[in-house]
This record gives C-alpha cells, sequence and structure tokens, in this order.
C-alpha cells in the first residue's frame, strides 16, 4: 500500500497489510474515487470498497484525506477471504442464457451480502465502534423495504440477507423488533428464521453455505460459477456451481 495511506493506519492494521501483500504476491493500492460521494444505493452504503483480481487488489475510497481504519479493516477482510484464504467469488455462469450485466450486478451483491455475514462479526470484535455504522445500514435498508424502493423480488431477497446480517452481526439490534415485524407483514418470518437454522452451521464452507443462500433466495443455480483466485501464480479460474 502507497506509505502515505499505511502510514496513517495503526501499527497492527498496517501489519496485517503488510502480511497480506506479503502472502499474494502483490501490493494493495488504494485508489481515489471521488464518483463514491454520492448515489444510490451502494455507495451511499459503502463509501469504501475493493476490487481485486489474481494480480491486483485495490481499495477504493472516496477521499485521500483520511482512511477510517475501520473501513481499512473491513476491505483488508474482503481481499483477504478471496486472496489468502482461496475463498471464491460468486459470478455468473458463463453458460448461462441469457446472461445481463443486471445477473451480474445481482449476483455480485449477494456475494457481498453473503460475504458481510463472515467478515463483520470479526470486524466488530476488532472496531467494536463501528456497530453504529452498520446499524445505519441495516436500518436503511429496512426502510427500503418499507418506503417501497425496488420491485419485490429485490425487497424479499434484500429482507432475507438483512434478517442473517442482523442475526450475526448485531444480535442485540434494536432493529430486529422492526425487521420482524416487516418480515411477519410479509408472510416471509417463517422462511427467514428457517434461513438461518440452516445457513449459519455451514458459514465456515461456503460452497455448501452459497447453495443455501442461493436456494432461499431463489436465485437458480444454473446462473452460478464460483471463481477462484490464485494470486501467487498469477490465475484465476470459474467452475460452475453444478458441476
Ligand atoms: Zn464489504
Amino acid at each position: 500500500m502507497q506509505f502515505k495511506y499505511l502510514d496513517t493506519l495503526p501499527a497492527c492494521l498496517e501489519q496485517l497489510i503488510l502480511k497480506t501483500e506479503q502472502e499474494i504476491g502483490f501490493e494493495i493500492n488504494v485508489v481515489v474515487d471521488p464518483r463514491r460521494v454520492s448515489g444510490r444505493p451502494d455507495t451511499t452504503y459503502f463509501p469504501m470498497a475493493c476490487k481485486i483480481g489474481s494480480d491486483f487488489a485495490s481499495i477504493l475510497t472516496n477521499t485521500s484525506t483520511s482512511l477510517r481504519p475501520g473501513s481499512v479493516f473491513h476491505e483488508l477482510l474482503h481481499i483477504r477471504r478471496f486472496l489468502v484464504e482461496g475463498v471464491p467469488a460468486l459470478v455468473v455462469c458463463e453458460e448461462y442464457e441469457p446472461w445481463t450485466a443486471a445477473i451480474e450486478t445481482a449476483l455480485a451483491k449477494h456475494d457481498n451480502a453473503f460475504e458481510h455475514l463472515v467478515i463483520v462479526p470479526v470486524e466488530l470484535e476488532t472496531y467494536p465502534e463501528r456497530k453504529e455504522y452498520w446499524e445505519a445500514v441495516a436500518l436503511q435498508v429496512l426502510n427500503d423495504i418499507q418506503t417501497g424502493m425496488g420491485d419485490e423480488v429485490a425487497k424479499r431477497q434484500l429482507g432475507l440477507a438483512n434478517w442473517a446480517f442482523l442475526h450475526r452481526a448485531l444480535p442485540d439490534s434494536t432493529s430486529i423488533p422492526l425487521a420482524r415485524s416487516i418480515l411477519k407483514s410479509r408472510n416471509e418470518i417463517e422462511h427467514a428464521e428457517c434461513f438461518c437454522r440452516k445457513l449459519f452451521p455451514t458459514l465456515k464452507n461456503k460452497i455448501e453455505a452459497i447453495r443455501i443462500w442461493l436456494e432461499y433466495q431463489e436465485v437458480p443455480t444454473e446462473m452460478v460459477s464460483l471463481k477462484y483466485f490464485e494470486p501467487v501464480i498469477r490465475r484465476k479460474f470459474t467452475v460452475p456451481i453444478n458441476k
């Protein structure tokens, strides 16, 4: 990571970044993208983001002045999952017809929401002050579902993902009663509770867990491939999840 950014971060985070760079064999680059400041929905929720490949890892931020350590740690956890731990990312299956950009975006969102079930609890252990931020994100999702943003399928999927997120990352959240009443009014509460019961014990095994995720989110598995990254040998490959 560029020294001017690395130098502003706490020593333990700096160490983890350097260790990660050593493990993957290249530097993690900070890229300032002022467009991330505004625009709904994702950039409002997530002003920082990361991009990865088998030969690069970037952390995108909306400002060059202050990198919040908690946010950097979050992006680093994403990077480590895919590039160090070898966990696959969800992508559209090449053989799937008809491929559309919307499907690709939707799968990326599913993947991100899934990854957050694993990453955010770790993040909050290290940076408990980030709880407030994640509470706000979860509440915003509930407001969006209530105020009618998005189509019915999107709302159902968001509601389900958010229910799992609240229970994994924010089990004491004051938003849980609201989430429950929204799901109840939509006749989705039993489905959501069953989803968590089946999903949570499998989270350590992404392939097993993601199958449950796709089943409950009603995403056809024919659409989905798993993309693996092998940064040390600069290789990546995809395998349809049904193979
Ligand atoms: Zn994230």
